[in-house]
């Protein structure tokens, strides 16, 4: 089969490896439809991790079950499912707690907890960006779709990770109806958790980055776009709201932070969060930030190459403001949005610039991670389908 191979910092390339096959009775084998480029691809394609060379990327998964093993006993061959980018047994302690995003089998090392398909520190499991995808534990980890699901696929594919990690970053900001949130960053992430705090009937939804063509699709879905270039993200809160600041934030960028002319900072979004949240507002932090950076050549040298971020900590306690961190529980949100996707209440797919083939894999890494002008959301067809540039 074809696969989007990781080689070295910024070469990907697709060529044939091995089919996927079942290697346990409780997997499946789904052949993927559409597969996202996302952001944290992008960590391990700048070579800012220990992602091995010559695995096969991709953790935002959709397709059709072409092969299940002889336990599956809910999941059919034929039938089109979605795939949480976290991989997830359903009987540790941690998936008990519904902590999928922390599960204790899938992670061979026992330090750690938590698995995903084509993820550094995440277990061996190869990525969707590929023909075939081998889906550990088919039952607990597919989420089945209906019938619209092959006319719908850049909306349903959402449901792998990014719908639900910017709907989980809300959650863990606690927003409520009426409440007044701010959003940094307007990349993919961002914008799912500006739509989400929206979808949850938020009064007002501030959205801050320096990327003109993402904060036009902030604005699409009635968002208040604040480019940081121009304006600086609390002033503009607070002055919107008596001084007081916002009821909460999400984080959505990461330990990848930078001012508009690049210059990274990992501590900037943070510190920009904590100021611009009000006394006792939450704080939700989906944003990657890792425990060492060896790859960031201008963290070399400084704390953050050992994930040490220096943040207005102070002020946070001063103001008894909560952060939730980590990466997202996505099976605890996926059939939900999925329903309100189904029936017509949610349009995820509204981010997606470019559909393409998985042979053009390489150049949109490529533009995607120059995040250059109009390359908001790359989905691929390693099956067929991708008809270019959407809009
Ligand atoms: P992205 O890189 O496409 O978007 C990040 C955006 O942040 C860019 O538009 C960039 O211009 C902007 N930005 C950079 N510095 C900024 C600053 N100082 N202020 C405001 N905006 C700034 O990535 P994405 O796909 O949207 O993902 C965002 C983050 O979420 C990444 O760290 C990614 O790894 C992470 N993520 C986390 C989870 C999870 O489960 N927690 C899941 C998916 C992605
Ligand atoms: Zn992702």
């Amino acid at each position: 089969m074809k696969a989007a191979v990781y080689e070295s910092p910024r070469t990907v390339t697709v060529k044939d490896v091995p089919d996927a096959k079942i290697e346990h009775p409780c997997d499946i084998i789904v052949k993927i439809t559409a597969t996202n480029i996302c952001g944290s691809d992008l960590h391990m394609y700048e070579g800012r991790t220990s992602f091995e060379s010559g695995r096969t990327l991709g953790h935002e998964n959709m397709g059709q079950v072409v092969e299940v093993g002889s336990a599956v006993s809910k999941v059919q061959v034929g039938e089109y499912v979605v795939l949480p980018f976290n991989i997830a047994c359903g009987f540790c302690k941690q998936c008990e707690r519904g902590l999928t995003n922390y599960c204790l089998t899938m992670q061979p090392e026992p330090a750690l907890a938590g698995a995903a398909y084509g993820f550094a520190e995440m277990g061996p499991y190869q990525g969707g960006q590929a023909e075939l995808l081998r889906v550990p534990y088919g039952d607990f980890n597919a989420l089945r779709l209906g019938e619209d699901a092959a006319e719908r696929q850049t909306d349903y594919v959402m449901l792998a990770d990014i719908f639900p990690t910017g709907y989980h970053a809300t959650e863990m900001a606690h927003v409520k109806p009426g409440d007044q949130t701010i959003v940094f960053g307007a990349g993919p992430v961002g914008l799912m958790a500006a739509y989400s705090a929206l979808l949850k009937g938020a009064g007002r939804v501030w959205v801050a980055d320096h990327q003109p063509d993402r904060l036009r699709k902030a604005e699409e879905i009635g968002a208040i776009p604040i480019n940081t270039a121009e304006q600086e993200p609390a002033e503009v809160v607070k002055e919107a709201t008596l001084g007081l600041g916002a009821d909460n934030g999400c984080e959505c960028v990461g330990y990848q932070a930078h001012d508009p002319s690049g210059q990274e900072d990992a501590s900037l979004t943070l510190n920009g969060l904590i100021d611009s949240v009000r006394f006792t507002g939450d704080l939700g932090v989906v944003g990657v930030f890792l425990p060492e950076d060896p790859g960031g050549a201008e963290a070399q040298g400084k704390l953050e190459a050992q994930g040490k971020v220096p943040i207005d900590f102070g002020m946070m306690w001063f103001k008894g403001q909560h952060m939730g961190t980590g990466q997202a529980p996505v099976k605890r949100y996926n059939r939900a949005l999925r329903d309100l996707i189904a029936g017509d209440k949610a349009k995820p797919s509204f981010i997606v610039s470019h559909e393409l083939g998985l042979d053009e894999a390489p150049a949109a890494y490529e533009h995607f991670d120059a995040r250059d002008e109009g390359w908001t959301k790359v989905v691929l067809h390693p099956n067929g389908h991708g008809n270019g540039h959407k809009q």
